[in-house]
C-alpha cells in the first residue's frame, strides 16, 4: 500500500544494532514485562530477543514476515494522527528476514500450543507447532550473510556492541516497569529489575559510581518556586548526574520525547551547558529526561533509522532544558 511507500523503505536493516531496535520496539509493542537481549560477536553471527508479551498465533506469525504487514496501522490518517506504538512500518522483521536467517518462537498468552518459523534470505523455509513458554523469542543468525557488500562494512565486533548496549540502554532507561536485561557472548551486561523505578534502572545500567548522588528533575511551572519559563515544553523530567560523578570519556544524555527515544543534539547541549564551569576536568554530566510538548510541535520521524528528532523551537527546548537542569542541581545546592 501507499501508506507504508510514504515513508522511508529499505532503510530498517543497517547494521545489529537496528536489528535489536525493531525487536525490542516490538516487545515493548507486544506488552512485554520482560525483554532479554543476547548478542554474539557484537550481534553479526547472531541476536536474540526473547519477550513475555502477547505472543502470535501460527497465522499471525505467517502474516508478520510477510512484506508490509503491521497489525499496528491502517492508514494515512492513523499515522498522521501520532502512533503511540513504537513500529510502524510493518516492515522491519520482512526485511531482517530477508538479510539473515531468522527463527520466530512465538505462544500467543493463554493459548495452547507456540508455533516455530524459519526464514532463510527471504524464504519461508519452514512452520511447525513447537512447545514454548507464551511470548515471543526471536533469533537472528548470520546476519547479511548473504548481502556480502554489507556484511564487509560491519565494524569490529566492540564497536557493533557499542551500539547495540546505548541502544538496549535506552530502551531500559525509557521503560524502568519492563525488566530489561543485555547479555554479550554469554556475558550479562546488565539487567534491570521492571520495578518501575528511574533510579533503580540507573542503578542497574550504569552502577553505583553513576546512580549515587543524581539529581532529580521535574519541571513544568507548576510548583512553586519553579522557574521554569514558557516556551515550547510543558515540562522535563528525569534524572541527572552529580557534577562530581565520572562518567566514561563523553557526555551521556539519554532523551525522550512524551516517552519516546530520541536522539538530539540540541537536548545534550543544553544539559551539558546547564552545568556551566562546575564539571571538573574529564568529568561528563549524565542524564535521562523526558520532554513532554504538544506533539504537532516536535517531529520523530526525520529519519526513522537515525532517531533525529527535530523541533519547530529548538532555541526555546533549549532555554528550557537548560533551566529545568539548572534548577535541579541548585535546589541540591549544587
Ligand atoms: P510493525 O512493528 O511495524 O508492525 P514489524 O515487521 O516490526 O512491523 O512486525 C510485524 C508484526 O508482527 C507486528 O505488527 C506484530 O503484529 C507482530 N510482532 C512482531 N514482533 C512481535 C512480538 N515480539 N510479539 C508479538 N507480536 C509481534
Ligand atoms: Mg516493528
Amino acid at each position: 500500500g501507499k501508506t507504508v511507500e510514504r515513508i522511508a523503505a529499505g532503510e530498517v536493516v543497517e547494521r545489529p544494532a537496528s536489528v535489536v531496535k525493531e525487536l525490542v520496539e516490538n516487545s515493548l509493542d507486544a506488552d512485554a514485562t520482560r525483554v532479554s537481549v543476547a548478542v554474539e560477536s557484537g550481534g553479526k553471527d547472531g541476536i536474540r530477543v526473547e519477550d513475555d508479551g502477547i505472543g502470535m498465533s501460527e497465522a499471525e506469525v505467517r502474516k508478520a514476515v510477510e512484506e508490509h504487514t503491521t497489525s499496528k496501522i491502517r492508514d494515512i490518517e492513523d499515522l498522521e494522527a501520532g502512533v503511540t506504538t513504537l513500529g510502524f512500518r510493518g516492515e522491519a522483521l520482512h526485511a531482517i528476514g530477508a538479510v539473515s536467517r531468522l527463527t520466530v518462537e512465538t505462544r500467543p498468552r493463554g493459548g495452547d500450543r507456540g508455533t516455530r518459523l524459519r526464514v532463510e534470505g527471504g524464504e519461508v523455509t519452514s512452520v511447525e507447532p513447537t512447545g514454548c513458554p507464551e511470548g515471543t523469542t526471536i533469533e537472528v543468525e548470520d546476519l547479511f550473510y548473504n548481502v556480502p557488500a554489507r556484511r564487509k562494512y560491519l565494524k569490529q565486533d566492540g564497536t557493533e556492541f557499542a551500539h547495540v548496549n546505548d541502544l538496549v540502554t535506552s530502551y531500559a532507561l525509557a521503560n524502568p516497569d519492563v525488566a530489561v536485561a543485555l547479555e554479550h557472548d554469554g556475558r550479562e551486561t546488565f539487567a534491570t529489575t521492571g520495578d518501575g523505578n528511574l533510579q533503580s534502572a540507573v542503578l542497574s545500567v550504569y552502577g553505583r559510581d553513576v546512580a549515587k548522588g543524581m539529581v532529580s528533575v521535574d519541571a513544568d511551572g507548576a510548583g512553586d518556586g519553579d522557574d521554569f519559563p514558557e516556551g515550547p515544553l510543558d515540562g522535563v523530567s528525569g534524572l541527572v548526574s552529580h557534577p562530581e560523578t565520572n562518567r566514561a570519556s563523553r557526555e551521556y544524555v539519554t532523551t525522550y520525547v512524551n516517552g519516546r527515544y530520541v536522539r538530539s543534539a540540541t537536548v545534550r547541549d543544553a544539559v551539558v551547558e546547564a552545568y556551566g564551569n562546575q564539571l571538573a576536568p574529564d568529568r561528563y554530566p549524565f542524564a535521562v529526561l523526558d520532554l513532554s510538548l504538544p506533539a504537532d510541535t516536535v517531529d520523530v520521524n526525520v529519519h526513522p533509522r537515525k532517531m533525529e528528532v527535530r523541533f519547530a523551537d529548538a532555541e526555546g527546548v533549549a532555554e528550557q532544558v537548560r533551566t529545568a537542569v539548572e534548577d535541579a542541581l541548585l535546589r541540591e545546592g549544587l
